[in-house]
């Protein structure tokens, strides 16, 4: 069944709607749907007994906000995102930025195939040029071996696929080879599967090079294992206040060349991406820590720190017309199975509401909402500046911060919106001159 993303006034509906239509998008069934409804009404979706089995020490559950970005449209596919996130205006962001690239036809994606790197360090190697000479010649035995380690992603056409040596001359602690097992983790994220195979192949690395495995651990680099997003914005679409669509697309990419060459705007830049890629990557039950390592270390990986995304202006770019053209590539370690991905109820029905049926698939749409994300900070940037957007949300939670109950939230926010005056002292003020009815 065709169904759009695109649901103008979302926003504007009660929560509990908000969880109806979800439930519906999600659900295959009536009764799917009267569960997936029951679990989003559900406070936190986290039973404590769950959360008990799940790290060590518990005493209680943590909640955040799961939003859901609409307008997404990806590789020609509607899709609703769950976003799990605290700070305001990301859902909004995403939402508003997936409708400006929703006119050039929505998102592309594209992803490589599932492959992380295990590492193994060896010291003490006697003979290098041999020790590498072994490796090669004894591949296949190590391949072999890593590949009987998990017999279940080997029979989905999954396991090792090669053996690289990298030498390193220059440490703290003198010369060492680094063994990298290069492994195809078909659908789940494979921190473990990964480190299973590296401690298995330990030994046998020892008696091919002569020397002793210390390390062995997945690298969170995992520059096989990509996802590039791209999109073509009508620069109609980016008209605003007396500025043409065409200025506004030169504003943006003049935003970008900063974070091109300068780590310092690159890292606020690649953040406006991230916010995007976490708040999926956490709502799907994905190891965020580990996205943000990839993500950082990529982005760094010609010696200087740069942004994660690209945006050029192109006057012809769109129905011969000017286009913003964005693209983001970065890896994307991330697993519909494994980890938390199937333990936590909420992360099952992530996956569910965004119907993906592989790892790819979802790493396609993460880089997606990123770019989308980073597409609305730098909008705003280039044009009315980030705070204004801000400020209503922000009031928001200042004024819960001081103490405002549910009927006293937005009062209170629009008093101090109106009066520019984002401040706890100044809430805490007017909650009281509601209270003793002022207002
Ligand atoms: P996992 O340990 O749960 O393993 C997934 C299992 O699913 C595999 O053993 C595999 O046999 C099975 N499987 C079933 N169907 C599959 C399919 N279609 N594709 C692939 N496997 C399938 O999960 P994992 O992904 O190996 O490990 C992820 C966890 O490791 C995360 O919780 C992460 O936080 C944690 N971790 C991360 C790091 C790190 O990033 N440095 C280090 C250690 C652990």
């Amino acid at each position: 069944m065709a169904r759009s993303s695109r649901i103008s006034g979302y926003y504007n509906l009660p929560p509990a709607e908000r969880r109806r239509i979800a439930a519906d998008w999600a659900a295959m069934t009536p009764e799917q749907s009267v569960a997936v409804e029951q679990l989003l009404s559900a406070p936190g979706g986290l039973a404590l007994e769950q959360a008990d089995k799940m790290v060590e020490n518990v005493v209680a559950t943590y909640a955040l906000p799961l939003g859901i970005a609409t307008n997404f449209l990806i590789d020609g596919r509607d899709v609703l995102v769950p976003m799990v996130i605290e700070e305001p205006s990301v859902v909004a962001g995403a939402s508003f930025a997936a409708r400006l690239a929703r006119a050039g036809g929505g998102f592309t994606t594209e992803t490589t195939e599932p492959l992380m790197i295990g590492q193994m360090q060896v010291l003490d190697v006697p003979d290098v040029g041999s020790a590498c000479e072994k490796i090669e010649a004894g591949k296949q035995r190590l391949l072999d071996l890593a590949n009987s380690t998990d017999p279940v992603v080997v029979s989905l056409h999954g396991g090792a696929r090669d053996v690289e040596v990298r030498e390193i001359w220059d440490s703290p602690v003198g010369p060492m080879l680094a063994v990298h097992l290069i492994y195809d983790c078909r659908d789940a994220m494979g921190a473990n599967m990964v480190n299973t195979a590296c401690e298995a192949l330990a030994p046998l690395v020892e008696e091919l090079t002569g020397g002793r495995v210390n390390l062995r651990i997945l690298s969170n680099l995992a520059d096989r294992r990509l996802a590039r997003a791209s999109c073509v914005v009508p620069a109609r679409e980016l008209a605003l206040e007396g500025k043409s669509g065409d200025l506004v697309a030169q504003r943006i990419v003049e935003a970008y060349a900063l974070a091109a060459v300068d780590p310092y705007r690159a890292a606020t830049h690649n953040k406006g991406v991230m916010n995007g890629v976490d708040a999926v990557v956490i709502a799907t039950g994905n190891d965020w820590r580990a996205i943000e390592a990839g993500a950082h270390a990529y982005a760094a990986r010609d010696g200087l720190y740069r942004s994660l995304s690209t945006w050029s202006y192109d006057p012809q770019g769109f129905e011969g017309e000017g286009a913003l053209l964005g693209s983001v590539e970065l890896p994307m370690a991330v697993g519909i199975v494994g980890g938390a991905t199937r333990v936590h109820p909420l992360a099952k029905f992530g996956l569910q509401l965004m119907g993906v049926k592989t790892a790819r698939e979802l790493a396609g749409i993460i880089a997606a909402v990123g770019l989308a994300q980073n597409l609305a900070a730098i909008r705003a940037l280039a044009t009315d500046g980030i705070q204004k957007g801000h400020m209503a949300l922000h009031a928001r939670q200042i004024a819960i911060a001081a103490g405002a109950t549910a009927a006293e939230v937005d009062a209170v926010s629009a008093v101090l919106v109106a009066e520019r005056k984002i401040r706890q002292d100044r809430a805490a003020e007017v909650i009281s001159e509601i209270r003793s009815k002022k207002y």
